[in-house]
């Protein structure tokens, strides 16, 4: 209750405990701010009315634990610290005790930009600071609010095992050695997605659980080995009960923290669009700077770039660009793949009238072309987009867009398989138009797969699911799996898929990606209480470490040389 105290406590006698803030000397008076994550209050220790208090109050460090007892008390005007909740009064002490010491600190709380890695190294220092007490808090009152929405539609929490087979995600699975049956091992769950499907078979027929999830993925600003997700799965419903369900989740976490929460329902992009419009299929909307298609206009094109690629598209940079600013903008073109970054007037010269209206580029403004394959051409131009935006300082503050991204390809050819793959898992149901066809044209079939998208951030995928074995047959022929595989693998999916399965569907939210928007921090480390570091590892416990021999051996693993990281 240390921030708590206003000037009506005044009179109250009461006891406190916290930790010091700081401690002050003011020629025999002495002033500790006790804090806890509440707040702070001032405590004043007079000698000559407490003489043992005093002299506890001298040997005050800054983070020593303390329980003091005294009187609320008023500020005499001149004392009143507006900038404080508490600044209207401070505590008269009479008794002080020190419950615990503190070492000297390796920072202080109040210091700005200390190194990350001393900040986890020392996290339970750290998460004494408000912002780490912020964050920790609203992860409990975000995911509050999403259970009672849950609850409100009468959704079973079922806890399904992180040990299990391996769960395809399109991540490596973080294998666990099994000591009663050496040789062999489980994975770690890269998600609950075919428990949950199973639950649906089971007649549970409305599923979520706050699931941990493990990927052996590198790590970054949105992604750490192991996250949270809310994952659910719903019997007999259409792609818009889940997406109802989902906005409802999200509106409801928006309003346990107190803010403005986004207008429903989220528009829809379908995935064909986004990549035209924006270069990406999780685009950031809160900013226009669209994707223009020069393609049919450039067809008979004097200018050779133009003209011999098979697709051409430009954005509109709201600013003229020097020669230096516009190398650079190329520099970095290059480096996503393009072979270049035309500037509209350094080529002007080469393109006809017609060409040169349909641009129709305002004064003040640079119209960049990027000519080549279309995927290139949209990832660059997605990259472009957003580098502007961030450069340009297009993204208006404290806007939030949701949005989502529909109508996936079900398949994408894999260079490194040699042949297709599923987009984002194996069970998403094609459109019903691509059913019969799938296997015959795998390139041309659409999805029954939605992602939901924050301000440019992937919070999370869902699809309608297959819940026919023979449609799940075809879908596992296509990423070239034998009968014999798909038994060995799935075998208990496809029997569970023929003994009265329902159409299901559902969907997951990274939770991590999601608590850390809404507490407007850069990347999920800031509001997960342990997180590990970009190298793998916990700079707080030392993990990874090796383990002993004998204790290898008991689980029947002998090490050799690790293969060169492939990255
Ligand atoms: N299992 C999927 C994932 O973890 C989500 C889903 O399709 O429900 O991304």
């Amino acid at each position: 209750m240390c921030g708590e105290l206003r000037a009506e406590d005044s009179g109250r006698r009461l006891t406190l405990a916290g930790w010091a803030d700081t401690r002050r000397d003011h020629g025999g008076l002495v002033f500790v701010d006790l804090r806890d994550h509440t707040g702070k209050t001032q405590l004043v220790i007079n000698p000559e009315r407490a003489p043992g208090a005093a002299e506890v109050a001298h040997e005050i460090r800054n983070e020593f634990v303390l329980q003091a007892t005294g009187e609320v008390v008023p500020r005499a005007p001149e004392a009143i610290n507006p900038n404080l909740p508490t600044g209207q009064i401070e505590v008269q002490v009479d008794e002080l005790r020190i419950l615990s010491r503190s070492t000297p600190l390796p920072f202080q709380l109040d210091e700005e930009g200390v190194d990350e890695n001393l900040r986890l190294r020392y996290r339970w220092l750290d998460m004494r600071t408000e912002r780490m007490q912020r964050n920790l808090r609203l992860n409990h009152t975000a995911i509050a609010a999403i259970r009672t929405v849950m609850d409100e539609r009468g959704f079973v929490d079922v806890w399904t095992p992180s040990m299990t087979r391996g769960t395809p995600e399109g991540a490596r699975d973080f294998l666990v050695p099994v000591r009663l049956q050496p040789g062999n091992f489980f994975a770690l769950a890269q998600s609950p997605q075919l428990f949950k499907q199973l639950c649906m078979i089971g007649g549970i027929d409305r599923y979520y659980q706050i699931a941990t999830c493990w990927r052996d993925e590198d790590l970054r600003a949105d992604r750490q080995f192991e996250f949270r997700q809310l994952d659910l799965e719903m019997a007999f419903v259409e792609r818009e009960d889940v997406l109802d369900v989902m906005e409802a989740a999200v509106v409801g976490a928006f309003e346990a923290a107190g803010v403005e929460a986004p207008p429903r329902p989220f528009p829809h992009l379908s995935y064909a669009e986004a990549l035209l419009r924006y270069g990406t299929d999780k685009p950031d909307l809160r900013f226009g700077m669209e994707i223009q298609d020069a393609t049919e206009i450039t067809r008979g094109s004097e200018f050779g770039v133009f003209k011999n690629a098979p697709c051409v598209r430009y954005v509109v940079a709201p600013k003229t660009f020097s020669r230096a600013e516009q190398s650079r903008l190329e520099e970095l073109a290059k480096e996503w793949g393009a072979k270049g970054l035309a500037n509209l007037t350094q080529i002007s010269k080469f393109l006809s009238e017609r060409e040169l209206e349909a641009f129709g580029v305002p004064e003040g403004s640079t119209a960049l072309f990027v000519a080549d394959e279309e995927p290139v051409v949209a990832r660059v131009l997605g990259f472009l987009r957003l580098h502007l935006a961030h450069e340009l300082d297009l993204i208006p503050a404290g806007l939030d867009v949701f949005h989502w991204v529909t109508d996936f390809p079900l398949f994408e050819h894999s260079e490194e398989f040699g042949g297709w793959t599923f987009m984002h898992h194996a069970f998403t149901a094609p459109l019903p138009e691509y059913e019969e066809t799938l296997e015959a044209e795998p390139a041309r079939a659409l999805g029954q797969h939605y992602d939901l998208i924050w301000n440019g951030w992937e919070l999370g995928s869902g699809s309608i699911r297959i819940h026919r074995a023979d449609v799940q047959q075809a879908v596992f022929r296509v990423m070239g799996m034998s009968e014999e595989e798909q038994r060995s693998k799935f075998g208990y999916l496809l029997d569970a898929l023929e003994m009265g399965a329902p159409p299901h569907g559902g969907f997951a939210m990274g939770i991590d990606r999601f608590i850390a928007q809404l507490a407007r921090e850069p990347d999920i480390r800031q509001v997960t209480a342990f997180p590990k570091i970009a190298s793998g590892s916990d700079p707080l416990t030392g993990a990874p470490t090796p383990f002993p021999d004998e204790t290898l051996r008991e689980l029947g693993i002998r090490l050799v040389e690790p293969p060169q990281p492939d990255r």
